[in-house]
């Protein structure tokens, strides 16, 4: 069933344009295009039956839609007409004129709503206002039951469709009726092994797709959406074991320091490090001198030392030769290290942390970004002076050469890092800081043509997700914990704050000034017309807040701004100056989120918090946990209801961002993980994250597959199924 709609369904000029936002362009793509939820008609009625005052539903067909002008208030208003097979009624909106635009005549709608009277004998009956949305179909027997065998079954769930303009509910609903009905759905191959089916209890493929658009019931519903959950993660969980295995077919640079050598480098570091970092780098040191390439994920919370480990196991890569050259039996520099990470101001932070590490011995380190290049050491020792760390600004072409020839062993940066013209002499080891799209493609292009060594890759990450998650998404990976804090850390002290006692924190702040700290205020929105976007004024925005804090809480303090929509030069000036004390406080948004350091900063207030999910005020927190001094965090939500501040109080309670993640999931859905579009997960597979026996069960038949079909030779149907949906990245 991969060609195209219109060689099944009537597709009009106004449905392609529709479609194609909605990513439909085949008869499968809109098989796998599932209702978001079910409708049902339990609470409905017929128009013949409603009265005055009652709160009920109807489902009919729009026979008439219009807007007009309020009578006397002029207001503008939508009005419609409903039919059943019963009779008709008026429905109208105030203010709400689109209504009958979206809804024109013939949609199959649902009406709820409180019935008004109006006329003379009050007798004439209208909907004033209610809820509408457009059904895929009017349900048959309203109101009355059907006998089934003696058993009592209930009218069926409806689905309700995500809508776009242009595409009803009710039209993907007649489609796939049409598909339904195709010979060729019939010859549907399902690529799940029936085995695994069975022994998991799971509907069949051409089933599960009936019971999920169109449902007998809702345990029906139930049954297919938990299949097809399994089928994404599954599929997931082939294709980064294959990604794995392919990875693990090429040879890497054997590294083999003793771990004396390390422990000297990291014996000048400026603090003891924690067991977990120490454990981390023998984990990264025994993978190094495995034979194999090592694939290894660094799961830390913020401000756990992640850079520290990287740093010490960069070192020992500068320590090592590359292999003797066969012809002259010579080897010539060092194996060289590429750190990425995701903005310009980390990767010249991270910068200035590696010079820190590596200062006193002889080794170039460079740094890689959109906006310009810089080298360490400087030629010119008085660069060390005026604040500067000693690193010197030298072209890209200059700078390319270098770590061609392999002069360049450490390189630091975005994005750039990674594009073609950028080649490497020896690239041994590749660290990736929050980059949770790093794929084997793209360490792929990294192996070189003439060499085919594959880098040993370590992928770190903060961002607190829950078990099945990781197990999902990073299946291809093996992991490290650092599950502890550096010594003398103190615990933040979170308040969850009222807004009448905005004034207070802004007192704390002051005091925190006062004592030589520096503080944040994050805001959920950047400026007004961002605001409006979203419909929400109340929301603070970062722009204008500044001012009014400048203006009338702060006179006497510096304040800057910084969110999203800045240039990353802006962004860079806002930071230089908030790092070395020049800016008192900074008003941002959720940019300041991932990673970015100043440890002199203290205090944090976060305004609208009930806009962010748990983990996420967890990780902007940890800008605040970045020194011994106590630190503190003030979570203000606008909307102070019970449930808000109930959640918000896991925040104190909470061990870890891990468990917080957990929260998250269990109380607001899988929606409120923090960007839940970058794992590209769709949102039912997203649901079946809340269930680890689903994703453990997933994960051991993808393993038990490859174990005896490695490459899927015998499952050519798992095989094009992980080609057509893209979900492979083989080349
Ligand atoms: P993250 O894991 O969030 O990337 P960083 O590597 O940025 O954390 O480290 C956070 C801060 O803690 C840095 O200022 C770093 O120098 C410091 N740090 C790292 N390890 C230790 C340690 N063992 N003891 C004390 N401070 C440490
Ligand atoms: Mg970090």
């Amino acid at each position: 069933m991969n060609f195209k709609l219109e060689e099944i369904a009537r597709v009009s000029e106004g449905h392609r344009a529709a479609l194609k936002k909605l990513k439909i362009s085949t008869v499968l793509d809109l098989l796998y295009y599932f209702p978001v939820r079910y409708g049902d008609t339990s609470t409905a009625t017929t128009i013949d039956k409603l009265v005055s005052g009652a709160h009920v539903a109807i489902f009919g067909r729009i026979i008439k839609a219009s807007t007009k002008k309020a009578f006397r208030s002029n207001m503008p208003m939508a009005e419609a007409v409903v039919e059943d097979d019963t009779g008709k009624v008026k429905c109208i909106w105030f203010n709400q004129a689109y209504i009958a635009k979206m809804y024109t005549e013939g949609s199959l709608v649902k009406i709820e709503g409180v019935i008004s009277a109006r006329g003379k004998d009050k007798d004439e009956l209208y909907f004033s206002n209610p809820h509408i949305e457009s059904v895929a179909r009017v349900p048959d027997a309203i109101g009355d039951s059907l006998f089934v065998d003696g058993g009592k079954e209930s009218e069926p769930p409806y689905p309700i469709y995500r809508e776009s303009k242009g595409i009803t509910s009710n039209w993907i609903y007649h489609t796939l009726q049409k598909i339904f009905k195709d010979e060729n759905y019939e010859k549907l191959q399902d690529p799940i092994p029936e085995s695994i089916l069975t022994k998991y209890n799971l509907p069949s493929l051409k089933t599960a797709l009936v019971w999920i658009h169109a449902p007998r019931n809702l345990k029906h519903a139930e049954a297919a959406r938990k299949r097809f959950a399994f089928e994404e993660i599954f599929l997931l969980q082939l294709e980064r074991q294959m990604e794995r295995n392919a990875v693990m077919q090429f040879k890497p640079y054997v590294v083999d320091i003793p771990q004396e050598t390390i422990d000297t480098f990291t014996s000048k570091f400026p603090f003891e490090l924690t067991d977990g970092q120490r454990k981390a780098i023998t984990d990264i040191l025994r993978d190094f001198k495995s034979g194999h390439p090592m694939s290894r994920l660094l799961h830390g919370d913020v401000g756990s030392g992640k850079t520290a480990v990287a740093a010490a196991t960069t070192y020992a890569l500068t320590m090592t030769r590359p292999m003797k050259d066969r012809d002259t039996r010579q080897s010539f520099g060092h194996l060289q290290t590429a750190y990425m990470v995701p903005t310009e101001i980390l990767a010249k932070q991270h910068f200035d942390s590696f010079i820190k590490f590596f200062q006193h011995l002889p080794i170039n380190i460079g740094l890689i970004t959109g906006s310009g290049c810089r080298k360490f050491p400087s030629k010119v020792s008085s660069n060390f002076r005026n604040g500067n760390n000693g690193s010197t600004e030298i072209s890209r072409n200059q700078l390319l050469k270098w770590v061609a020839n392999g002069e360049i062993p450490i390189l630091i940066g975005t994005h750039a890092l990674i594009q073609k013209s950028v080649i490497w002499k020896h690239l041994g080891y590749v660290v990736i800081d929050e980059q949770h799209r790093f794929g084997t493609a793209q360490r792929k292009k990294l192996v070189r043509k003439d060499n085919s060594f594959m880098p040993h890759l370590l992928s770190m990450t903060a961002t607190p997700i829950p078990r099945t998650l990781a197990l999902t998404f990073y299946g291809d990976l093996d992991l490290t914990v650092l599950d502890e804090m550096p010594h003398g850390r103190k615990k933040v002290i979170t308040g969850i704050v009222l807004p009448k006692h905005r004034e207070e924190v802004y007192e704390k702040i002051r005091k925190e000034i006062q004592a030589g700290r520096q503080a944040y205020v994050i805001c959920p929105r950047i400026d007004e017309a961002d605001a409006d976007k979203s419909g929400s004024l109340k929301l603070r925005s970062a722009v204008e807040e500044m001012k009014r804090l400048k203006r009338d809480v702060f006179p006497e303090y510096n304040l800057d701004v910084m969110h999203s929509k800045m240039t990353p030069k802006e962004k860079d000036l806002a930071m230089k100056k908030f790092s070395s004390g020049a800016t008192h406080i900074l008003v941002s948004t959720s940019v300041v989120e991932v990673g970015v350091s100043v440890e002199n900063a203290t205090v944090m207030l976060i305004e609208g918090a009930e806009r962010f999910g748990l983990a996420q005020l967890h990780q902007l927190r940890g800008r605040v946990v970045r020194s011994n001094h106590q630190a503190y965090c003030y979570v203000l939500a606008e909307n102070n209801s019970d449930k808000t501040v109930e959640r918000l109080k896991a925040l104190s309670t909470a061990k870890n961002g891990f468990e917080l993640a957990e929260y998250d999931l269990a109380l607001r859905g899988a929606g409120a993980l923090t960007g839940d579009k970058q794992w590209g997960i769709t949102d039912i597979g997203m649901e079946a994250i809340r269930n680890l026996r689903l994703v453990e069960s997933a994960r051991t038949e993808a393993k038990m597959i490859l174990q005896s079909d490695p490459d899927l030779a015998t499952h050519p149907l798992l095989q094009k199924e992980l080609d057509s949906r893209g979900l492979s990245h083989f080349e």
